[in-house]
């Protein structure tokens, strides 16, 4: 006899395919390989080093990255998983411009994956994951805020919380569209405050990591952390993908 098809688990109707080739995936354990092939993901333009200094801040000390053990650092830690480049690039002007918010799992599980050993090495333990806040107009243009859904994959895949605790204070250009790199640190100052409800306190003597899509000069993720630093937070500042010099500011669409 044959069962009715809602008999069958789902699993079986509906394998799980790669996100970028549609392969059927083989069932895997960790967390990331359910969305995507393993050979897929060796051709992922990931960052070699992983780590990266600001560009904004390209004539200073970078963070101590050699420390044992976790200290406040006046620059915050920058992680950068990927080059932007390639199927990355694409998959996060798609999250971006083009409503695919569902680019946001691959992504966000896949930084999840790079980062969890960085944190255990760093002796980091943070209270929570904080995305960049959208400004409220470029929010309800867009519908939802891209670093959110990022921070909410990335955060599951370690068991993290969600916190948004900051909120942007005022409007802010885009920064892709200011050519100095003194406009764009005049345009984030002062341009993230708590949200309503959160007191500094909230941030006192904690640990967050502070999560983004792309990284262009560094300034608004800076002015972000600083926020949080200024309450006397840790920060580590996570991006999903950044870009290798001159060439990704000279076409890099960038945006926030
Ligand atoms: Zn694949």
């Amino acid at each position: 006899m044959i069962k009715s098809a809602s008999a069958f688990p789902e699993q079986l109707l509906f394998p799980p395919c790669c996100y970028l080739c549609s392969a059927i995936l083989r069932r895997e354990t960790e967390d990331h390989l359910r969305y995507i092939c393993r050979r897929c993901l060796s051709l992922l333009p990931f960052n070699p080093a992983l780590t990266r200094t600001f560009p904004a801040l390209a004539n200073e000390p970078p963070a101590d990255m050699t420390l044992p053990h976790w200290r406040r650092t006046p620059v915050p830690i920058l992680f950068s998983v990927f080059l932007y480049e390639g199927v990355i690039r694409e998959l996060i002007l798609g999250l971006k411009f083009g409503g695919r918010r569902e680019n946001a799992r691959l992504l966000g599980s896949l930084m999840a994956a790079v980062l969890a050993g960085e944190l255990k090495r760093l002796n980091f333990r943070p209270a929570g994951v904080v995305p960049m806040p959208l400004g409220y107009k470029r929010h309800r243009r867009r519908g939802y805020n891209q670093s959110e859904l990022l921070a909410d994959f990335f955060a599951a895949g370690l068991g993290l919380e969600v916190l948004p605790l900051l909120v942007r204070s005022r409007e802010t250009a885009r920064q892709s569209e200011l050519k100095t790199l003194a406009e764009r640190k005049r345009n984030v100052q002062d341009a993230f405050a708590p949200a309503p409800g959160i007191t500094e306190q909230a941030f006192r003597d904690r640990q967050f990591i502070l999560v983004d899509d792309v990284l262009t000069s560094g300034y608004t993720m800076l002015a972000c952390a600083g926020r949080l630093q200024a309450a006397g937070a840790d920060v580590i500042s996570l991006v999903a993908a950044s870009g290798t010099g001159k060439h990704f500011h000279a076409h890099g669409h960038s945006g926030d």
